[in-house]
Parts: structure tokens; sequence; C-alpha cells
């Protein structure tokens, strides 16, 4: 019994002291490469954060138009339509679907080298619906694409 009490009070311990919020916890950041690839597959973000900043780094060389790279969020259900829409929207729109109210955040498209960031408020996100983010340039999607979830 008293095992058993213990037990929970530790595990109440850690699942308080995980939930402690700092400022870096609401700063997310993520790779792209020349390999076509992301360095996550999975993002999350602390629902006790208000606005969560995601920056994209390209450490790749390739330039924007051969080997570009964004990060754009959108329903899970939502992102391969929005991916093929993007194809035609072309690299001067960051191969995005200008005004598309299906894209919740998006950096602009960026080559070796460069970085970009976006600030998305969580507020405006549901922890019961399935969020991706992936890279909008034409091809990408398909191998650069993850889960983007609140905890
Ligand atoms: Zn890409």
């Amino acid at each position: 019994m008293h095992t058993v009490k213990l037990g929970l009070f530790t595990l109440l311990l850690l699942l308080i002291g995980t939930q402690g919020a700092v400022a870096d916890e609401c700063q997310l950041s993520i790779d792209g490469n020349d390999a076509m690839a992301f360095s996550k597959k999975e993002m999350t973000a602390p629902s006790s954060c208000k606005e969560v900043t995601i920056t994209l780094k390209h450490v790749g060389k390739m330039a924007s138009n051969a080997m570009g790279h964004n990060w754009v969020l959108s329903k899970s259900s939502d992102f391969k339509d929005i991916a093929t829409a993007g194809m035609a929207a072309g690299l001067d729109n960051n191969y995005l679907p200008q005004g598309d109210e299906r894209i919740i955040a998006a950096t602009k498209i960026i080559g070796g080298g460069e970085s970009d960031s976006v600030t998305l408020t969580l507020g405006e996100l549901s922890a019961d619906e399935e969020y991706t983010f992936f890279c909008s340039f034409p091809g990408h999607w398909s191998m650069m694409y993850g889960s983007f979830k609140i905890i």
C-alpha cells in the first residue's frame, strides 16, 4: 500500500515537472537538407504556450529553386490538397495557393544556408485535431512531412 502511494506520488511529480513551461519550449526548430528531408518526423508544442514560433533552417547548399523548403502547417486531412494546389502557385508564391484558409501557418521557401520563422497562436488549434507539417515545394511533400501535436 505504501509503495503504491509512493509510486503515484512520484508519477505526479514527474507530470508536474514536465508541464512546467519555460519560454524555450515555445520555440521549435527543424532543419531541411539537400537530401529532401526534414530533421524531424514529429513536432510537439506544449499547450501551455500561447504562441509557438517555428524556425526552419535549410542546412544544405542548394538554391531555393532547386531544393527549396518551407514549413507549412495544416490539418492532416488538408495537407495533400494544399501541397497539390501549391505546385501550380509557383516559387513566387512559395508554392502555396494564395489566400487558402486551410493553411494555418507557413514560412517562405528558403534555399541552402537560409532560415525563416513563423509564429502561430496555439489557441486556434485543437488538441483533438491531427495536424501535419510539410514542405510544399513540388514533389517534396511525399517525403517531407510529419505530425504536429499539442501536448
Ligand atoms: Zn522541400
